[in-house]
């Protein structure tokens, strides 16, 4: 495992961050975590040299939070940076005093007397303005910390880079938490500047939601570096090639993916050389000319009040558009909801009505009915 340090924080921290918004369930079913098993991979990531773990409070339904505690037992919450965030994106964080009972429920879930890294979650333009400023929330984790709740304030992001300018100039934060990844460096420059000016700097999605792991088609093999199976290795080093980059989080389901994981996190070469950042590009081009979805699988749209299944359908179409593994995602299309035969529950998109609830909570900003509809089309008829 490699280390760099966490911006001006003076926390040493691993590269690669466990993210556990996640962890293996029971069935599809989000809020019902596989707990033993989820337990097992986070410690055995901190066994193998893991130090940053990172949640959130609506991750896994409100479970996250709770299994986490679980696997900081037994000394292991000593040895890791511990991350969590802030939902003032809720509609139910409507007053000020809710960052406090907010915090307070979390140190309460997670069973700790402090968190190290309080991250205002998922802020754009809006919250920004309406929540943290309009309810002085700095001011508020400011005596939070005094108080020892928690050691740093930092903010995760989605919106334009003139708002994230906006949000690092205000000179509040120690962390910030960003997407950046083969597919979307929009952040590029933003990440410079967060790192120049001493904030820690954490990545979301750096296999751009699994976008990057699926097996590739014969015609994209010859971008697959050092005869791995997928870009997995490739995505994760090129987070890492950034020298702005403190940690890159993936949120690792399976054993599986944790020794994969750990394996490319170790490697002597744990950056990509100028030919590989070329071929990056490459990749990147070829994504543009198959798919114009983005979605990341984060399923801040869900619950959508008809059941449509979002976040799967998107899968869904990647398998089709990118991985050209049609048969597969058909297959899949057809049996969404078919929960008997071991599919995701819910509807296709057929059970849309156009209401725009999930495209208000979109950090993609995705027009996610029109995607759907697109979705549809093609996963039914192929065409
Ligand atoms: S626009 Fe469609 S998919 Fe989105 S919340 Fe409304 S019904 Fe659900
Ligand atoms: S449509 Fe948007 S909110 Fe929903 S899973 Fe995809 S990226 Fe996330």
């Amino acid at each position: 495992m490699h280390y760099r340090m966490l911006g001006n924080t003076g926390i040493k921290t691993s590269i690669l961050g466990f993210g556990c918004m996640r962890l293996p369930t029971v069935a599809w079913d989000k809020a019902r975590i596989a707990e033993k098993e989820a337990i097992k991979i986070i410690r055995k990531g901190i066994d193998s040299g893991i130090t940053y773990v990172d949640t959130a409070e609506p991750y896994h339904m409100g479970e996250s939070e709770i299994v986490v505690g679980k696997a900081l037992k037994n000394g292991y919450r000593d040895r890791v940076t511990l991350a969590t965030k802030s939902p003032v994106w809720k509609d139910d964080f409507n007053k000020p005093e809710h960052f406090e009972d907010y915090l307070n429920l979390q140190l309460k879930k997670l069973d700790v007397d402090h968190i190290d890294i309080y991250l205002l979650h998922s802020l754009d333009r809006t919250s920004w303005k309406e929540k943290v400023l309009g309810f002085d929330l700095i001011e508020r984790a400011e005596k939070a910390r005094d108080e020892g709740k928690i050691r740093y304030l930092g903010f995760s992001f989605h919106d334009s880079p003139d708002v994230l300018k906006e949000i690092i100039d205000s000179n509040a934060f120690r962390v910030m938490l960003v997407q950046y990844n083969i597919l979307n460096p929009a952040n590029e420059e933003m990440v410079s500047y967060a790192a120049e000016k001493g904030l820690g700097v954490a990545i979301m999605g750096p296999v751009a939601g699994g976008r990057l792991a699926g097996e590739p088609p014969v015609e994209m093999h010859q971008w697959l570096n050092r005869g791995r199976r997928n870009f997995v290795d490739m995505a994760l080093k090129y987070v890492w090639t950034n020298p702005s980059v403190s940690v890159a989080l993936s949120g690792m389901g399976s054993e599986q993916m944790v020794d994969d994981n750990l394996l490319i996190a170790s490697d002597d070469t744990y950056t990509l050389s100028e030919e590989e950042m070329e071929t990056a590009q490459d990749i990147r081009r070829k994504f543009k000319e198959l798919t114009d979805n983005i979605c990341t699988a984060c399923e801040y749209c869900m619950p959508c009040p008809n059941e449509v299944n979002i976040p799967f359908i998107f899968t869904a179409l990647t398998y089709y558009q990118v991985y050209n593994q049609k048969e597969r995602a058909r297959l899949y299309y057809k049996n969404i909801g078919n929960v008997e035969e071991y599919y995701p529950p819910g509807k296709d998109a057929t059970a849309c009505v156009e209401c725009g609830e999930c495209e208000k909570k979109c950090p993609q900003k995705i027009p996610i009915a029109e995607q759907l509809k697109k979705a549809h089309q093609i996963l039914s008829t192929g065409v």
